[in-house]
């Protein structure tokens, strides 16, 4: 027993809470026309997610609400709730019973629940799908309905046959999967389109980076170079700024001392520059000049005087010279004597030119006397003794005038050394000198070459980056040579302007740019992998269900075919009734232009129905449109029963399907239906009396003056009086 329990709340007729038991197998429901018997079957469709509200006799969602009466006000929601008994696990949910419920307010909109929790419609049907309880609903046979499958076209009448064998639940999964298939498929050409859209840009992106991974490539080739040779260059300039630095020290150091002998050679050189010997040599010369010339005079002077004496004796051998008168004068010239010895030697010839100019006169005036030679005599001797001195000083003069000049000489050799250790100091200063302005001319050359180093490194390290500040750490074997350096420094110019060339700008944006588009790609291309197995794995899915449901159907059809001719033979007391497989061509519409009229041609197409070939006997019925009223009753029970004994739903309702049968089938129909209730539970409605006495349970509806429908559960005897 699947079904237990129906729930009716302000559902069409049931104002009220109205709660149907169902368990036992046959429950028969019971009431005259018009009391909501229906209404009970069709709750039954819309709690199991029924979107057909014709299928329910409304238009929209709220003629399924109580509307009201006058003593009843309308409701605002209808509620139907079903619940079954899950203990077999009949419906694939981990529950013992569930209970579905469906939810209908004014406003149209539905809600589903499940065990209290909402769920979506599609968990439902799929739920029921698998517990044979489909959509087309061939599990309630409503009012009229009965031979609806006898009516409905080949196509529809397969249709509701793949629902009646259960083939729903494959048919779900094979419309679900041809989805799939086909929104995998769009993808999968979404996917493609979308490569081939960004395969340029991602070519032009991978070029772009290959050449970045060259300028790359390059720049750490250059980076090593450049490196080395800064290193070198420091190694260079650090090395001539030492040696430099030194030698200027050492030349410094070398000025400063012959500096200072310079000085001190000078100094020297200056004292005896300052040497009187020149003006004693001078003052002595003149001095010996005066002692000649004053010997000299004399000489003369006592040369003249012995002239004179001798004269002056002859004169008195010859006449006389008074003697007082030259007495007087040689007295007085003798005094003068004294006086003579400070004066000068002009001073002393003038003197003495005036004695003779007066002695002259008076021997001319007057007789000389012998006193006067005799006073000439000692004035003689006065000279030669003053020649005599005069000679010493002379001799004293010259001697001390030789020694003066020697030690002159002397002084002057010593000078000329001095003079020659000045030039050579002199000299080697200026060489000093010389190779310090040298030195510093090479400093100032070094700190240019520095400056080119600075500039050269920041150029680097403009198209190369920091790391070239790394040369300082770089290891050096051996000092590379000027010209090696000069040389190198000519490739990596070259070396710049490949890396000019190169380009680095927009370097990290376009490696980000080409990352992102690989990844894209790559992500792409896996999706399109993951798409095509997706596909192929669909497509084999849909194969396995097709063949499946092929041979489900196959074996389906002929099981009901068994089943339905036993039970037609049964109720037409023999014949012979079965399904024959069809293919159906299909029509199309042609209009013709100019007319009104419009005509069908058979498209050449087909599509798979299921027909029904029967005979009855004793006459020659061959279609279905040759039947009774009565005959179709028969037929299509005998086929709804066939299709249910085959597939049981687990439940079945039946809406008045015997209304058209006479008594002795009224029997037959009852005993089909105790039959099948050993399959599926059932709920008939019906009025007629056979029915309802294979019912375990029979509801009596009753509508009342207030137009609410009301039940009761009633005996057989109440049940035939009420249905009345
Ligand atoms: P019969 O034996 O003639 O087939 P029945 O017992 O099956 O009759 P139903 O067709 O189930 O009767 O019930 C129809 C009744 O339900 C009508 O009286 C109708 O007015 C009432 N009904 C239908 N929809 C609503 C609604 N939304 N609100 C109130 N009453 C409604």
């Amino acid at each position: 027993m699947h079904l237990v329990r129906l729930d009716i709340t302000g559902f069409k007729s049931f104002a009220k809470k109205t709660s149907f038991d169902f368990n036992v197998p046959i429950v028969s429901i019971v009431g005259p026309n018009g009391s909501g018997k229906s209404n009970v079957a069709e709750a039954i469709r819309f709690v199991l997610g029924e979107q057909s509200m014709k299928s329910m006799r409304g238009k929209r969602g709220e003629d399924m609400i109580w509307n009201g009466s006058p003593t009843s006000p309308r409701a605002n929601r209808a509620s139907v709730v079903i619940v079954f008994d899950n203990s077999s696990r009949f419906l694939n949910i981990d529950f013992d019973e569930v209970s579905i419920e469906r939810v209908v307010h004014r406003d149209g909109v539905n809600e589903y629940k499940m065990n209290g929790s909402s769920v979506r419609l599609k968990d439902i049907m799929e739920l029921l799908a698998g517990a044979n309880i489909g959509a087309t609903g061939h599990h309630i046979i409503s009012q009229g309905e009965a031979d609806k499958i006898l009516s409905a076209s080949v196509r529809e009448r397969r249709e509701m046959l793949e629902d009646a064998l259960g083939l729903k639940a494959y048919q779900y999964k094979l419309e679900e999967s041809t989805r799939k298939l086909e929104k995998t498929d769009e993808n999968m050409r979404q996917v493609e389109a979308l490569r081939r859209e960004i395969a340029p840009h991602l070519r032009f992106l991978k070029r772009q980076v290959e050449k970045l991974e060259k300028a790359e490539a390059l720049r750490a080739s250059a980076l090593i170079r450049f490196r080395t040779y800064f290193k070198q260059e420091e190694v260079y300039l650090e090395t001539s700024k030492h040696s430099i630095d030194s030698s200027l020290t050492t030349l410094n150091k070398e000025l400063d001392t012959i500096s200072q002998k310079v000085a001190e050679a000078k100094h020297s050189l200056a004292d005896s520059a300052e040497d009187k010997r020149g003006t004693v040599i001078f003052e002595v010369s003149s001095a010996l000049d005066t002692v000649r010339r004053e010997r000299a005079e004399a000489l003369r002077k006592a040369s003249r005087l012995d002239g004179t004496i001798e004269g002056m004796e002859r004169t008195i051998k010859s006449a006389s010279v008074p003697s007082q008168e030259i007495t007087k004068l040689v007295e007085e010239g003798e005094q003068s004597m004294q006086s003579l010895e400070s004066k000068s030697v002009a001073e002393i010839i003038t003197y003495i030119k005036e004695f003779f100019a007066r002695f002259r006169a008076l021997s001319a005036d007057s007789a000389h006397d012998s006193s006067d030679i005799t006073a000439l005599k000692a004035e003689r001797d006065e000279a030669r003794e003053s020649e005599k001195a005069l000679a010493i000083k002379e001799t004293e003069l010259a001697s001390s005038l030789d020694n003066i000049r020697a030690e002159l000489d002397a002084a002057r050799d010593n000078e000329r050394d001095k003079e020659r250790a000045l030039f050579e100091l002199a000299s080697a200063e200026r060489d000093v000198r010389h190779n310090l302005s040298m030195k510093q001319s090479e400093r100032e050359r070094l700190s240019l070459e520095r400056a080119e180093f600075e500039r050269e490194l920041e150029e680097a390290g403009m198209l190369i980056g920091r790391e070239i500040l790394g040369y300082q750490a770089e290891h050096i074997e051996e000092k590379a040579s000027r010209e090696h350096q000069s040389a190198e420094k000519r490739e990596l110019e070259k070396t710049k302007i490949r890396l000019e060339e190169a380009g680095t700008g927009a370097g990290a944006d376009t490696l980000k740019e080409y990352k992102d588009a690989s990844e894209r790609e790559a992500f792409l291309e896996h999706e399109l992998a993951d798409l095509q197995s997706a596909s192929a794995s669909l497509k084999d899915l849909i194969q396995n269900l097709e063949q499946e449901l092929s041979v489900r159907f196959k074996d389906g059809i002929d099981a009901i075919n068994a089943e339905f001719t036993k039970l037609f033979a049964m109720m037409f007391d023999g014949g012979t009734a079965a399904l024959v497989r069809v293919a159906e061509p299909v029509r199309r519409r042609i209009e013709t232009p100019g007319e009104e009229s419009e005509s069908e041609e058979e498209s050449g197409e087909t599509v798979p129905g299921i027909d029904i070939s029967l005979s009855i006997p004793r006459k020659r019925v061959k279609s279905l449109v040759m039947l009774s009223g009565g005959e179709r009753a028969l037929t299509s029970i005998a086929l709804i029963f066939a299709m249910s004994s085959v597939n049981p739903p687990p439940f079945l309702v039946l809406d008045e399907t015997d209304a058209a049968l006479d008594e002795s089938n009224s029997r037959r129909y009852g005993d089909m239906v105790e039959a099948l209730s050993k399959k599926s539970q059932l709920a008939v409605i019906t009025h007629n009396r056979e029915t309802m006495s294979r019912a375990g349970i029979l509801y009596g509806v009753t509508m009342g003056n207030d137009g609410v429908s009301k039940v009761l559960s009633v005996k057989l005897e109440e049940a035939v009086k009420v249905a009345k």
